[in-house]
C-alpha cells in the first residue's frame, strides 16, 4: 500500500458526476489521475436534477456555486395536469424550496460540465476498461496500466463492480419501472408549457416535460413494468405505452431521439464498496434511483469523502469512507422506496391524495409533512467544515 497519496497514480472510470468529483478532490490532493469515459464525448444536457443536500455543501467547498447557479433552471413550480391538458394541482417552486433547503434545479449534464470545467486531469473519451486485476487495469484497446488507486465511477451498470466484485444480478434491486428522458427543440412547444415541470399521472404511468432554454425542452417518461428487462426499440416501447394518452403526449413521442436515454428503476446495494486498490463511487456502490433523487448530491459527497479518507492515509481508507457514506446511502434508498407511490401512484385515488397535498403545500403543516417526504436524513456524513485549502 502506498504511504500516502502523494505522487500516486488514480484511475477513474467514469466521467459522470462521481468520476468528476472524485478526480477534482483527488487532483488537488496531489494525485496523478486519469479518467476514461466510455462516451465518445462529453454528453451535455440530459435530465434535470434536483440538487441539494450533502452535495450542495460540497459544491460550495469545491467553489462551484456561482456557476451551478448560473445554470440553474428558471422552473416555478412541479404542476400536475389532466389529459388535456388542464391544472389539476400545483406546487410552487417557492414552497418546494421550503422543504428542500438550498436547491437548485439544472441538468445533470450541466452540474458535470461545470465540474468538467474546473478539472486539470486528462479524460480519455471513447475508452473503458476490459479487465482490472487490482491496481493493473487493461483497456479496451489492449494497452495496460498499473495504478495505486483504481475508482470505479462507472455509474449504475458498472462494469468495474462487474469485473472485480461480481454480476449484477447479486447487487441490483430492481424497482419495478422503466424510465425515459430527453431533450429536443421546440421554440412553440417550448413557450407553450414554460418554465414548469408539468406532468400527467395516470395509474402507474407519468409524462412530464418543461422548457429548459433557448427554445429547448426536457421530457421524463416513467412507467411499471415487471420486468427489467430492457426492450430493443425503446422509442417504440414508449410509443406503445403512452401512445393512448392525451395532453402533449403525441408530440413528446413523436420526438423521441435514437439516443434516449432509457434504463430501469433500480437500485444498487455492494456490501463492501472496496477490493485491494478498487473502489466504488456513486450510482456504482450505491445508486439510489430517480425516485430517492439524492444519487448527484450522494455520487458528489462519496467522492469527497473518499478524497478526505485517502488524504488521512490510505490504509483502512476504503473502510472509512464506506462507514461513513454508505449508512446515508443505505437510508436514501430506504427513503427512496416509499417515494414510489409519490411519482408514480398505482390508482387514481393515491393520485388524487398527491395532487391534494400539493395543492395545500402551501400550508405550513403540509410542508412539514411533505418535507418528511422529500428529504431523508442525510446530516452528518460531512465534517463540520472545509478542509484547509478547499475554497468556501
Ligand atoms: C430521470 C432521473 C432523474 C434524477 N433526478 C435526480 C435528482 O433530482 N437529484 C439527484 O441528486 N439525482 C438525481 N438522479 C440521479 C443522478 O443522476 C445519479 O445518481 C448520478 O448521476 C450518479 O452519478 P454517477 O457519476 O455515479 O453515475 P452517472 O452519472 O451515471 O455516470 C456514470 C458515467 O460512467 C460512464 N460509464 C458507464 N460505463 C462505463 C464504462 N464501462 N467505462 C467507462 N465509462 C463508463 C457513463 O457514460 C457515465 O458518464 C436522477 C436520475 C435519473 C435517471
Amino acid at each position: 500500500m502506498p504511504k500516502s497519496s502523494a505522487q500516486q497514480r488514480a484511475l477513474i472510470v467514469g466521467a459522470g458526476i462521481a468520476g468528476l468529483a472524485s478526480a477534482w478532490w483527488l487532483e488537488r490532493a496531489g494525485w496523478d489521475v486519469l479518467v476514461v469515459e466510455r462516451a465518445p464525448s462529453f454528453r451535455a444536457g440530459g435530465y434535470m436534477i434536483d440538487f441539494f443536500g450533502p452535495g450542495h455543501e460540497v459544491a460550495r467547498r469545491m467553489g462551484l456555486l456561482p456557476a451551478l447557479e448560473r445554470r440553474r433552471a428558471p422552473i416555478s413550480s412541479v404542476t400536475s395536469v389532466d389529459s388535456r391538458g388542464r391544472k389539476r394541482s400545483e406546487i410552487s417552486t417557492a414552497a418546494y424550496e421550503a422543504v428542500a433547503d438550498g436547491v437548485i434545479s439544472l441538468l445533470r449534464g450541466d452540474l458535470a460540465e461545470v465540474i468538467r470545467d474546473d478539472l486539470r486531469s486528462p479524460i480519455r473519451y471513447g475508452a473503458t476498461v476490459s479487465a482490472v486485476d487490482d491496481g493493473r487495469v487493461t483497456f479496451a484497446d489492449g494497452s495496460v496500466g498499473e495504478f495505486d488507486l483504481v475508482v470505479g465511477a462507472d455509474g449504475a451498470h458498472s462494469k468495474v463492480r462487474e469485473l472485480v466484485f461480481g454480476p449484477d444480478a447479486e447487487f441490483v434491486r430492481y424497482l419495478g419501472h422503466h424510465t425515459a428522458a430527453f431533450s429536443f427543440r421546440d421554440v412553440e412547444l417550448s413557450a407553450r408549457i414554460g418554465y414548469r415541470y408539468q406532468m400527467l399521472t395516470v395509474p402507474h404511468r407519468m409524462i412530464g416535460c418543461y422548457a429548459v432554454r433557448d427554445g429547448s425542452m426536457a421530457a421524463l417518461m416513467l412507467y411499471r413494468s415487471e420486468s427489467p428487462e430492457l426492450p430493443a426499440n425503446p422509442a417504440a416501447a414508449l410509443r406503445a405505452r403512452f401512445g393512448d394518452l392525451g395532453w402533449v403526449a403525441p408530440e413528446l413521442l413523436s420526438v423521441v431521439p435514437d439516443d434516449v436515454y432509457y434504463d430501469e428503476v433500480s437500485q444498487v446495494d455492494v456490501p463492501v464498496w472496496h477490493r485491494g486498490k478498487v473502489v466504488l463511487v456513486g450510482d456504482a456502490g450505491g445508486a439510489v434511483s430517480l425516485f430517492a433523487g439524492h444519487g448527484a448530491s450522494l455520487a458528489m459527497t462519496g467522492a469527497h469523502v473518499l478524497a478526505e479518507e485517502l488524504a488521512a492515509g490510505f490504509d483502512g481508507a476504503f473502510d472509512r469512507y464506506q462507514a461513513r457514506v454508505k449508512p446515508v446511502v443505505e437510508h436514501t434508498q430506504e427513503f427512496g422506496r416509499r417515494f414510489i407511490g409519490w411519482m408514480a401512484p398505482a390508482s387514481r385515488w393515491r393520485i388524487s391524495v398527491r395532487d391534494m397535498a400539493f395543492r395545500l403545500s402551501g400550508l405550513p403543516v403540509v410542508r412539514n409533512l411533505i418535507r418528511g417526504s422529500v428529504t431523508p436524513d442525510v446530516d452528518g456524513v460531512l465534517t463540520p467544515s472545509a478542509p484547509a485549502g478547499t475554497a468556501s
